[in-house]
């Protein structure tokens, strides 16, 4: 049997439990063999500045997919030119992994709302399966009209097919919890509230090399 292996990119600046849940709601809902973690290395949508390091944000998903067996992380987008587009990542990604396994590629309502800004975007959906997770804020009606305006109809109630040869878009039902990298930096310096989001090794890691002083 070909092994079901989930993808989920990301600038994880820094990772947090709403990454963690989605890959695991994603693993339950759709029966996933594994997920691995993509930090990007230079994402076209966000300046350099906004980020900590590559290595940085390597070190803390490894640190982060530690307690979980069914994670892993691979940090591919260090060997690819910049910027890291997403359609070169998977297919490499897919090279790398063979026929033996079927990729599906795991992303946030706010990133699936963007799909018509990625490069290749239909190419990408050739590729792979999509597994869209609902986020706290964002509007379902407008994926909805999203996935009809790309050429996907509603097969069942979370499981959309297009009618142009595109792998299936498959929505989770589970939402995780309603936190971002973006909040996580604000919060950085208090160090209650960052245990509740991020794995307690990670928020070592910040303190240790001194990561998001001052909310940068
Ligand atoms: P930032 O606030 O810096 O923009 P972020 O929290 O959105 O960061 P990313 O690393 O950009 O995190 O997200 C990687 C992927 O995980 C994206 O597809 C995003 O939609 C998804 N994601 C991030 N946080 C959540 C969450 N709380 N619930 C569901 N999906 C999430």
């Amino acid at each position: 049997m070909k092994m079901r292996a989930g993808v989920l990119g990301g600038t994880f600046n820094p990772v947090h439990f709403g990454h963690l849940e989605l890959a695991e709601t994603a693993i339950q809902e759709y029966s996933l063999d594994t997920v691995i973690f993509i930090p990007s290395k230079a994402p076209p949508h966000k300046t350099e500045s906004e980020l900590v390091s590559f290595f940085h944000r390597c070190r803390m998903m490894e640190i982060a997919c530690e307690n979980y067996p069914m994670f892993r992380y691979d940090c591919i987008e260090g060997q690819l030119p910049a910027p890291s587009y997403t359609i070169d990542t998977l297919r490499t990604l897919k090279k790398r992994l063979g026929e033996d396994c079927t990729l599906f590629f795991i992303i946030g309502s706010d990133a699936f709302l963007d799909i018509l800004t990625w490069k290749s975007f239909r190419q990408v959906l050739s590729q792979v399966s999509l597994i869209v997770g609902h986020r706290k804020d964002v509007d379902s009606c407008k994926m909805v009209d999203l996935a009809l305006n790309i050429g996907y109809d509603r097969k069942k109630k979370s499981h959309w097919s297009s009618d142009w040869g595109g792998e299936d878009i498959l929505f989770l039902d589970t939402i995780p919890v309603g936190v971002s990298s973006t909040f996580i930096r604000k919060i950085s310096e208090n160090d209650r509230e960052l245990k509740k989001y991020v794995p307690l090794k990670v928020v070592e890691y910040i303190r240790d090399k001194r990561l998001y002083q001052h909310g940068g």
